[in-house]
């Protein structure tokens, strides 16, 4: 670690995050290499954002193309690279239409705002509740916070935006229970991602969508952080038997370049019409050059399947460290290469060894440690990975 001699520390940015005291110079694949040229192993990829590693090739070519070209001209003109990432997804998911943005968050305030206008539209004005689960996170806004009926992201920002209801993780009554007339939407993660790995029970969201279409609610995923091949399917929902009405996307789709997006049905975009909803940057052709050049990979033959391939691999390992450590260690979550690893003991301290140990791992809720690598991530650095693991393993139960 470098936290002695960082000269560039200032107290200018705003402390909203408590920053380890490492700092990254350049990153290849799924290395970052620190300003002291300590090399860290990345298995956290920026969040399940740099899904094709860092500074991929590929991805530097797509930006570097572009940039000679076109930076930016608004979306008051065609941007044809707009249109060909479109079709793109459109060809490849169940969505028909796509709104561009710049964030996560930003994808979520387009359903949660097109999903209102739906019903609005239907004559329905009263058709405006959106039903979220608890644990789940959808961003920062008013609206993300709210939805997410969290008391710890709300607290002190209060008034929450009305028009959300939490209802309880996984009780597979609780949508009957909670739906009604009013329901607009109901807006959840397949696994949510902050709130610790958690998958939803498949039987819950088979059975989510029937009991949307009796009430005429949109069913809205946030695969922010699952979606783009991150489980092995390119959305996380594909293991169920169900198809949604909107989705939000950002992390993977942009590599590290910023870009998020709303997909929909014909029917449940049908109320954003010229003049509605707008972004300045959203779809911006530098964005969207690399976004195509993402999909091109992540859609490639053998891509997916490779995935699944690799995240086995880690799962199984992941397992065999909790039964071989269980006074330490609690169970492990997930699909493909979106795990959480949970701890008996705190999760924080597993991750300040593995810094020690150039490990770069990523916490979430109810003491989870998350793994989501590069989903391009070499065979031998994944079993790098797991060597480094374990000596990080080993260091904390010495000094439990
Ligand atoms: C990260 C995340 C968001 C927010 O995305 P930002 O780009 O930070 O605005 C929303 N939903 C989920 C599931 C996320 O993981």
């Amino acid at each position: 670690m470098s936290g002695n001699n960082y000269k560039f520390a200032n107290n200018s940015v705003l402390k909203t995050y408590n920053r380890a005291p490492i700092w990254f110079t350049k990153g290849r694949g799924s290395w970052l290499e620190s300003v002291d040229g300590d090399l860290y192993l990345d298995m956290g990829a920026g969040i399940a954002v740099n899904c094709l590693g860092h500074s991929n090739p590929i991805l530097i070519d797509a930006l570097n193309a572009q940039s000679n070209l076109l930076w930016h001209t608004s979306n008051l003109y065609n941007i044809p690279v707009q249109e060909e990432l479109a079709l793109k997804l459109t060809d490849n998911t169940f969505a028909d239409k796509v709104f561009f943005t710049n964030s996560g968050t930003e994808s979520i305030e387009c359903a949660v705002k097109m999903a209102r206008k739906y019903q609005f539209d239907k004559g329905l004005k009263k058709k405006t509740e959106i039903l979220t689960f608890h644990g789940a996170f959808h961003g920062r806004s008013m609206s993300a916070i709210s939805a997410s009926g969290s008391s710890k992201l709300m607290k002190g920002f209060e008034p929450a935006l009305p028009g959300f209801k939490n209802i309880s993780f996984g009780d597979l009554d609780a949508i009957d229970r909670e739906i009604g007339d009013n329901t607009c939407a109901v807006l959840l993660e397949p696994i949510q991602g902050e709130g610790g790995i958690k998958e939803l029970p498949m039987e819950l969201l088979n059975k989510t969508r029937a009991t949307c279409d009796k009430f005429g609610a949109l069913l809205i995923f946030d695969e922010v952080q699952s979606g783009i091949g991150r489980t092995g399917k390119f959305f996380a929902y594909e293991f169920s038997k169900i198809e949604p009405d909107i989705v939000a996307i950002a992390k993977g789709i942009g590599g590290g370049f910023p870009m998020g997006c709303c997909l929909a049905s014909e029917k449940a975009s049908s109320g954003l019409t010229a003049g509605t909803h707008g972004s300045t940057f959203g779809g911006n052709p530098l964005a969207c050059a690399i976004g195509l050049a993402v999909l091109k990979e992540v859609l490639s033959d053998g891509f997916l399947k490779d995935v699944i391939r690799k995240g086995k691999y880690l799962k199984d390992f992941l397992e065999n460290l909790v039964n071989e450590n269980l006074d330490i260690l609690h169970s492990v979550r997930g699909k493909g290469l979106m795990l959480g690893l949970k701890c008996n003991i705190q999760n924080t301290y597993l991750i300040e060894e593995a810094y020690k140990h150039l490990l770069l791992l990523v916490p979430a809720s109810e003491n989870v440690v998350r793994f989501l690598p590069a989903l391009n991530i070499a065979d031998d650095e994944l079993v790098e990975a797991t060597t480094r693991l374990k000596r990080v393993i080993y260091e904390v139960k010495k000094y439990k």
